[in-house]
């Protein structure tokens, strides 16, 4: 490969400004968690999807490998580059346009680069919903979520990023550009392209649009806190929950004591309405019927969990404010880790059932081969996904354990999920971080479609190579 060849064949191609080789690069080479730094070549950021074909088709000229990425909050090192300095960084960032509308057909169709918030935005300025929400909302954008298949808080009720997408626009290994921007909800015409897309995490094609789903706005929704004294209970909290609400609940997350008392810690402005307890459960519920009926109905589930004995307290948002302000303190828990220190993270799924008795006997492994460690969990209870992380003991250095013990701490944890039939990546994806583990641990046969349908797609192993496989 000859570097600088490329360099000015690039900048001819999409002017100097939008080719970045010196200067501070470190927002698209340093990774959210700040665990994984690479060097690009050069960051290029085209405008249009013809752009980013032009850019795959000199990388392929000059034998260079691409890493896309979006808003690079992702949590497994997978958008960053590598640190051989021979990767091409391309950013969609600024293909953040909104293309188009469809209120008949509940349909949006949006540029990758489209921070997540604006597409919401342009939901809710069309009079509906465009349900995908997490914490990083603010700056990943929806060509990461899908190629990560984000889920977040609202998939108890609408799915992860995978059943929020109709179609999509994507540009091959080759250059080519398939235009798959369909609105349809029915197509059986052979082999899903879009899904296999979807969660391929830049390795199999660059997306550069999507149209997403829309749903009608819900008339009322209704937020509420409350306690529980063991996941036992939440996990009966959230069948009564289901049995009473049906689809209308729309969130279920828990948070553990410790992840609360780090918000506290370290966001002491956030108000806590209710006092510490073993968990704490936030719900959401989303209702067609008008509030006075609404809230009548939430009520009387909550009066049903006190009479149980599921729930020791509640407190219910009178205002949207306060309804932020209770998302506010479950969004800020992923902040407040960080503030304390690297922690070895865990996003895992497991059968709803399997949780009290997977938390019980893991919690107590960890806590005997490493004394005094401290969990942050919490997570997406309603769909089975914890983030089950762990924190070193108080006083010591969080880089240094990590270094240490995160193989030992992983294989006590993820060894509990397999034998539960669980998965050890439920919504963040395989990245860097999770690549061995996933060698390890994923059936051979899997594993052969997989690198079969990477082959077929990307033979030269152009795109975002040592990531996923
Ligand atoms: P990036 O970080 O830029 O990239 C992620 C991956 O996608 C990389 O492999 C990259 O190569 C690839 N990629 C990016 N754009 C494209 C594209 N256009 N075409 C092909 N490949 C592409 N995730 C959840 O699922 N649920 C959560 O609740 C959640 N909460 C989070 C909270 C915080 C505070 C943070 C920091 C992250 C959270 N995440 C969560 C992880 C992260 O936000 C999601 O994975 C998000 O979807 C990534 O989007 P992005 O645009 O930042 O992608
Ligand atoms: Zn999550």
């Amino acid at each position: 490969m000859n570097p600088q060849a490329l360099i000015t064949e690039l900048r001819e191609l999409l002017g100097s400004t939008q080719v970045l080789t010196e200067g501070d690069l470190s927002s698209w080479e340093l990774d959210w968690r700040k665990r994984w730094r690479g060097k690009a070549l050069a960051v290029v950021r085209p405008g249009s999807t013809a752009e980013v074909s032009q850019v795959v088709r000199a990388c392929a000229r000059h034998g260079a490998t691409l890493v896309p990425q979006g808003g690079n909050t992702g949590l497994v090192g997978g958008g960053v580059p590598d640190a051989s300095g021979n990767q091409v960084l391309l950013s969609l960032a600024r293909m953040n346009r909104v293309r188009e509308v469809d209120r008949a057909n509940l349909a949006l169709t949006v540029e990758a680069g489209c921070v997540l918030q604006s597409v919401q935005q342009a939901a809710t300025d069309a009079g509906l919903l465009f349900p995908l929400s997490l914490a990083a909302e603010g700056s990943c954008t929806i060509g990461g979520n899908l190629a990560t298949n984000a889920g977040g808080t609202q998939v108890l009720r609408y799915g992860n990023a995978r059943e929020l997408c109709l179609g999509l626009e994507v540009v091959t290994a080759d250059g080519e550009i398939w235009d798959g921007l369909s609105g349809l909800r029915k197509d059986n015409t052979g082999y899903d392209l879009r899904d296999l897309i979807i969660g391929s995490e830049g390795t199999l094609g660059i997306i550069t649009a999507a149209t997403l789903k829309l749903f009608p706005q819900p008339a009322t929704s209704i937020t509420a806190l409350a306690c529980c004294s063991d996941l036992t209970q939440c996990v009966a909290l959230l069948g009564l929950a289901q049995s009473q609400l049906g689809a209308g609940l729309t969130g279920f997350e828990v948070m553990n004591q410790f992840s609360l008392a780090l918000v506290r810690r370290h966001f002491d402005q956030l108000a806590q309405p209710l006092p510490p307890a073993p968990w704490t459960v936030l719900l959401e519920y989303a209702s067609a019927d008008g509030p006075v009926q609404a809230h009548a109905r939430f009520e009387s589930l909550l009066e049903t969990a006190l009479d149980q004995g599921l729930i020791a307290d509640a407190a219910l948002a009178a205002s949207l404010t306060q309804s932020a302000a209770m998302w506010h303190l479950r969004e800020a828990i992923p902040l407040a880790q960080s503030e304390e220190g690297l922690n070895v993270k865990h996003d895992i799924a497991l059968p709803v059932s399997a949780i009290p008795a997977f938390c019980q006997r893991t919690d107590a492994a960890l806590a005997k081969a490493f004394p005094g460690i401290r969990l942050v969990n919490f997570g997406h209870l309603g769909d089975g996904n914890l983030h089950y992380n762990v924190q070193c003991p108080e006083g010591r250095e969080g880089l240094a354990f990590l270094d240490q013990h995160e193989g030992t701490i992983n294989r006590i944890v993820f060894d509990a999920v397999q034998a539960c039939q669980g998965s050890f990546s439920a919504e963040h994806g395989i990245g860097a971080l999770k690549r061995d583990d996933l060698a390890e641990r994923k059936s051979p046969v899997a594993l052969g479609m997989m690198r079969a349908i990477k082959q077929a797609l990307d033979p030269q192993g152009r795109l975002n190579p040592g990531r996923l496989l």
